[in-house]
């Protein structure tokens, strides 16, 4: 598989460290409110990411981090009069809604910030003897200018990074160019004993400590939202490297912007909306379509069209697994014919046109594409009287592929499913009684549900309208 590395700003092979296996650290949210559309585009790639990897075999340890103390936290707590750690909780049980929601599987471990203190303490200590930081007034600082390499992620240069520097109000550093790794404690905020006083952590450096003791010091694939690059990852690379001595992460992957109007969807800006709402309008699994929709690092506009668009496709997919599951029930009996067993020999080249659309640094626009051109084989495969075993063949191969991508996931064969079905069945049997009033009246109760039946050489079909 060949992965874009934001390091080496090029395509290179994947290797990983320990052969078979995939150690993946994603930056996660900050839980202080309800999360974005533009949040959830991480998420969903990075979950197609370790799927990719399962399905072609490797083991795969995947960490994501919540940062639950912080200034937005904190405010958020004076805001609403309860503490942090209630702000925390809340959000983190609304990020996991939205997560299950968008058919994102939980990580190995989801560390938080206030859980691996001694890790952070311990880390900036090591950072202090090794002469990468120093403490001042209660704070501890990192000295970024003493970092060999400093600004290689982000390839920016040197004296760009200085120019955009400064020294906030009430801080002690000795260059514009340091970052925090430990603030001493103000009234009225969460904090915790340390060698420096009573204080809390940086953001920065909670995913050095809980890379480093969850993955170990070299990781193999560190993934985030483009805007991490500077200053986030930067100083992790930065804080882990002078601390251990070693490579930090051997690729970096970094994700393009959802874009509203052209415009980076955040918070800040106020141009969002929360997938929760997105949701309410189109569903969970059409915006994890969506996502797919667009290869991850190129930037992808958020717009009434691109989630109806998407919303249309993914009904069309359903159509074709809902068609699938019927015949499996009523095809054919009897052995595959010999055109049938050809078309099912003709799905190891879609699954190499799939696989390779995903080792081109995760093209799940090309994927989603070669997925569509498989449902439309199968479609003209299963006309007219298809065995079930072509039919189950089909299904398999279909399923194998909407897993690695996580979709077909939301729309279970539901009550309304087994209550139609009975309400067919009793239709049927009326008009073999021959009590045409009671068949009629059926059908038109499914009418009024919405349900559309079809007469088919297999039987009776339905679909909703
Ligand atoms: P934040 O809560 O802002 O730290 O963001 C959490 C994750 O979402 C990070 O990986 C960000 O890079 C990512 N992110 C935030 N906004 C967007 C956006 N508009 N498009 C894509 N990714 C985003
Ligand atoms: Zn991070």
């Amino acid at each position: 598989m060949k992965i874009f590395n934001t390091m080496t700003r090029q395509k290179e092979e994947f290797a990983p460290i320990v052969p078979g296996e995939v150690k993946i650290y994603t930056c996660g949210p900050t839980v202080y409110n309800f999360i974005h559309v533009g949040n959830a585009r991480p998420m969903i790639m990075f979950d197609v990411l370790r799927r990719y990897f399962e399905y072609r075999g490797y083991k795969v340890t995947y960490v994501q981090n919540f940062t639950d103390v912080d200034d937005k936290i904190i405010r958020r707590a004076n805001e609403e009069g309860i503490s942090s750690t209630e702000v925390a909780e809340k959000y983190i049980g609304e990020y996991f809604t939205d997560a299950h929601g968008l058919g994102v599987h939980d990580a190995s471990v989801h560390p938080r910030a206030t859980e691996n203190m001694e890790q952070i303490i311990t880390l900036v200590q090591t950072l202090i003897e090794k002469g990468y930081a120093y403490a001042s007034g209660g704070d501890v600082y990192y000295r970024t200018m003493k970092f060999e390499g400093y600004g290689k992620l982000s390839h920016q240069p040197l004296e760009d990074l200085q120019a955009g520097a400064r020294i906030a109000v009430g801080e002690q550093k000795e260059d514009p160019m340091d970052f925090a790794l430990w603030k001493a404690a103000k009234p009225g905020e969460p904090a915790w004993p340390s060698p420096w006083g009573m204080g809390r952590p940086g953001w920065h450096i909670e995913c050095s400590a809980m890379s480093n003791r969850y993955l170990g010091k070299t990781i193999d694939i560190h993934c985030g939202g483009m805007d991490l690059q500077f200053p986030h990852h930067e100083n992790e690379i930065a804080q882990s490297e002078a601390a251990n001595g070693c490579k930090f992460v051997n690729y970096w992957m970094h994700n393009g912007f959802l874009n509203i109007d052209n415009q980076k969807m955040s918070k800040s800006l106020g141009n969002f909306f929360t997938v929760r709402e997105a949701a309410d309008a189109y569903g969970y699994e059409t915006i994890r379509f969506f996502m797919l929709s667009a290869q991850y690092r190129s930037p992808l506009n958020y717009s009434r069209e691109s989630l109806t668009q998407a919303q249309a496709a993914l009904d069309r997919l359903y159509s074709a697994k809902d068609n699938l599951d019927f015949l499996c029930k009523n095809g054919e009996i009897g052995d595959m014919t010999d055109e049938e067993q050809q078309t099912v020999a003709a799905f190891d080249g879609f699954r190499s046109r799939f696989d390779d659309a995903m080792d081109d640094d995760l093209n799940t626009a090309d994927a989603v594409g070669v997925l569509f051109d498989l449902v439309r084989a199968i479609n003209t495969a299963v006309e007219g009287k298809p065995t079930k075993g072509l039919a189950e063949a089909c299904r398999g191969f279909m399923t194998e592929l909407t897993d690695v991508l996580g979709l077909l996931y939301a729309r279970k064969k539901d009550d309304l499913g087994e209550k139609v079905e009975a309400m067919i069945a009793a239709r049927q049997a009326a008009r073999k009684a021959k009590n045409f009033a009671e068949a009629d009246r059926i059908r038109d109760e499914l009418k009024d549900m919405n349900i559309e039946l079809m007469d088919t050489p297999q039987g009776v079909k339905w679909k909703k309208i």
